[in-house]
């Protein structure tokens, strides 16, 4: 069933900044999405309004025990077109987090309607320049007044745009440091690592802070249960390339099931790669690295969406892959799916819409 959606119209719009000078996730355009759960009419009200503060009760439960979840994905401007990448698969995930927090599911195609509603009134808001975009932020949460520990009864779905440079300020890849954690977690086997939940990003902040102070810039995240195995980098998933085939860890229920790595398997595979999904044991990589059979090693999201990586500090040794440079392979997939998203190269997967 298709729903309707009311217009409430800003009477005034803002200044649209330079945005190679905006940091990341700082400016907000005019308007946002807004729909609320109740259990008499189940998601309804769905409405785009002026951008502006959420009217929420101290008492409200996601501030309390935290059923919070989130996607993000971009816009980018091609000529007079407004492309998405996969935005089907980031409401598809944004119900399996709903689901594991058990927080209601959302309608995915009315979600993506409204999304595209929403881009049709802020189309002057999509940047176009080089590596530029329109952050888009879906987000759950549940505001039932009550300080009872049960799921709430009530819920909000915003969906926010904020346009965006290159992540890391630079357009250009430029390789990063990391740094391997052995002591913090984030996410355990049966947790909540799979899912896209607010809660696993509070967790990591400590171990980011702590790579920070030692001078790196990410954190490389092991298992949760024996600490051997790698899982991800940063808010990223992560890449090698060993012995000129790409492998990566292979989902587990800890690691987050990226989009972006999703994709690069696939495009890994069309252009002729061979692409392992495996678990990898922190000894071996620095074996592989040691022995010159690890030649690139990369985080893969949608903010960055390749994110080179030139040293790795594991178990306090730094180890440098491929003399900080950035890859060959890393280079070649970046270009051929920034390509893709940007509407430069034709895509042969039907990813863009
Ligand atoms: N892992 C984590 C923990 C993340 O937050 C993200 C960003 N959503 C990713 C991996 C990459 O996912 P995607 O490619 O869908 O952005």
């Amino acid at each position: 069933m298709s729903q309707t959606l009311q217009i409430e119209r800003a009477n005034e719009l803002k200044h649209k900044p330079d945005v190679s000078t905006v940091q990341f996730g700082t400016v907000f355009t005019d308007y946002m999405f807004t729909n609320r759960y109740t259990p008499e009419y189940g998601w309804s009200g769905a409405s785009i309004v002026p951008y502006q503060n959420l009217q929420l009760s101290p008492s409200a439960q996601a501030i309390h025990y935290g059923q919070s979840v989130f996607e993000g994905l971009k816009a980018y401007k091609q000529g007079d077109d407004i492309l998405l990448f996969r935005p089907d698969q980031n409401f598809k995930r944004m119900n399996e987090s709903l689901s594991r927090l058990s927080m209601p599911e959302i309608n995915e195609e009315n979600a993506l309607n409204a999304l595209y509603e929403l881009l049709k009134l802020e189309r002057d808001w999509v940047p176009d320049g080089e590596g530029q975009s329109l952050y888009i932020r879906p987000f759950v949460f549940a505001d039932e007044p009550f300080l009872g520990v049960r799921p709430s009864e009530t819920y909000q779905f915003n969906i926010i745009l904020s346009p965006v440079g290159g992540y890391y300020g630079a357009t250009q890849l430029n390789p990063t440091s990391i740094y391997v954690e052995d002591d913090f977690v984030r996410s355990v086997r049966g947790g909540v690592g799979f899912a896209k939940v607010s809660g696993n990003y509070a967790a990591s902040l400590l171990a980011q802070k702590k790579a920070n102070e030692l001078g790196y810039e990410q954190v490389l995240w092991l298992d949760g249960v024996e600490q051997k195995y790698v899982e991800e980098v940063g808010s990223m998933n992560i890449f090698f390339v060993r012995d000129g085939e790409l492998v990566t860890p292979q989902l587990n229920g800890s690691i987050l099931p990226g989009i972006t790595r999703k994709s690069i398997i696939e495009l890994a595979k069309y252009k002729g790669y061979t692409v392992k999904e495996e678990k990898i044991h922190i000894d071996d990589l620095v074996e592989d690295i040691h022995g010159g059979r690890v030649t690139e090693v990369f985080g893969a999201g949608t903010a960055a969406v390749i994110a080179p990586v030139g040293k790795l500090n594991i178990h306090g040794v730094d180890y440098i892959v491929n003399d900080n440079q950035v890859g060959e392979v890393s280079l070649d997939l970046f270009n051929d799916l920034t390509d893709i998203q940007y509407g430069r190269k034709e895509d042969p997967f039907g990813w863009v819409v």
